[in-house]
This record gives C-alpha cells, sequence and structure tokens, in this order.
C-alpha cells in the first residue's frame, strides 16, 4: 500500500529543529541490506529504542527493559513514530523541555535480514508483515545476533498499542547469563561511551 503522506511528519511534528541536534531526516542513505540499531534513552523513564529500516524510515520500538538474549523473556515493545534512516548515527544530548529529553546512546547497530517464514499468503513483503502484526528477523548486530520476532499483543484503538519482542530460540539464543546491559553502564557501539559520558561531552560543548 502506497500512500501520499509523508511518513516522518509525525517525527518532526514532535520536534523543534532550531533546538535539538537531532536529525531532521532529509538525506538518509539506504544500504544493500537494511539496517537496525538500539539506541538507550535516558529520557523521563530509561528506555531502548529498537529500529528496523524498513521502506526508507526506521521503524522504531521503546523497549522499556530491552532486548534479551533469552528465549523466555518476552519484552514489551510499545510502538513509536518512524525516524528517519539518519537517526541510527545519532548520539547526544536532547535538550530539556524538548521532545525526550535527555541522553541517547547507539547501543548497538547492525543490519539484519528478515526470515521468510511468516510471509506466505498473507505478506509480500517485511513491511506488509509488520502491518499485519508479526515479523521475524535475524539481526546481525556489534552485540545482537540471530533471530527475534515482534508481534502485536494489542491494537490501538482506545488503548496504547502493544508489542512483544522476543528472542528466538536458534544457535545464537542464551539461556543464564545478564540477558539485557545495564543501561547505565552500557557503552555505545559507535563512540564507546557511557550516557554519562555522552552528557559529560555535551555539556563541555564537544558533543
Ligand atoms: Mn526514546
Amino acid at each position: 500500500m502506497v500512500s501520499d503522506k509523508d511518513p516522518l511528519e509525525p517525527y518532526r511534528g514532535k520536534r523543534h529543529f532550531d533546538t535539538t541536534a537531532e536529525p531532521s531526516g532529509v538525506g538518509g542513505q539506504a544500504g544493500d541490506e537494511p539496517s537496525f540499531v538500539v539506541q538507550i534513552h535516558d529520557a523521563r523513564r530509561m528506555h531502548f529504542d529498537f529500529r528496523l529500516e524498513v521502506d526508507g524510515v526506521l521503524k522504531s520500538w521503546a523497549v522499556p527493559k530491552g532486548p534479551s538474549t533469552h528465549p523466555g523473556d518476552k519484552r514489551l515493545a510499545v510502538p513509536t513514530e518512524d525516524h528517519p534512516l539518519e537517526y541510527r548515527e545519532y548520539e547526544g544530548v536532547i535538550p530539556r523541555g524538548e521532545y525526550g529529553g535527555g541522553a541517547v546512546i547507539v547501543w548497538d547497530q547492525g543490519t539484519y535480514r528478515p526470515l521468510g517464514r511468516d510471509r506466505p499468503g498473507r505478506a509480500a513483503t517485511f513491511g506488509e508483515a509488520l502491518a499485519h502484526g508479526h515479523a521475524s528477523f535475524w539481526l546481525d548486530g556489534t552485540k545482537l545476533r540471530g533471530g527475534y520476532a515482534l508481534t502485536r499483543i494489542r491494537n490501538g484503538d482506545g488503548d496504547e498499542e502493544a508489542w512483544l519482542l522476543v528472542k528466538e530460540k536458534d544457535s545464537a539464543a542464551r539461556h543464564d547469563g545478564p540477558a539485557t546491559p545495564d543501561p547505565r553502564r552500557a557503552r555505545s557501539a559507535r563512540s564507546g561511551r557511557t550516557l554519562h559520558q555522552v552528557s559529560q561531552d555535551e555539556a563541555a560543548g564537544d558533543g
């Protein structure tokens, strides 16, 4: 389904680009393989932002507890507005008072490949599989690896739309050890910095 509506309109509508250094989304380049990024966002409530490149934008979910490497864990994922592709490189501090004010690091980044088994019959593309409420995919990140699935568990009419992000049972699954890092100690896959260090750099004027 092709819509004339700019998918990034809600994203732009929430932000003041003269105040925040987040990208306005005018020049994103798609690569050969679709990308994914997981950011840690120290906003009003700490959360992970899980984003998959689909049809020229980053489809996005806020995952309060973050993705788990253990297949038994079901992690709540609440959809947020589509983000521009350039957002996969964004780390910095969103000014206080702006939408999502707080520090952001790129915790993980890489590419993914759709796992085709959701598709026959109903969905012709990965985007359609998501629109139908279920998609599975293989992540090749610097930290996350293996199959994951996103499944819609609650529709958005009248209530907050909700999904689950679950690690699939495969060779990359873990069954012990920490399933998700402590967000305050975790380091950026791009710069090696913690949230705290990104805040300090920004305050020093070289963020
Ligand atoms: Mn966020």
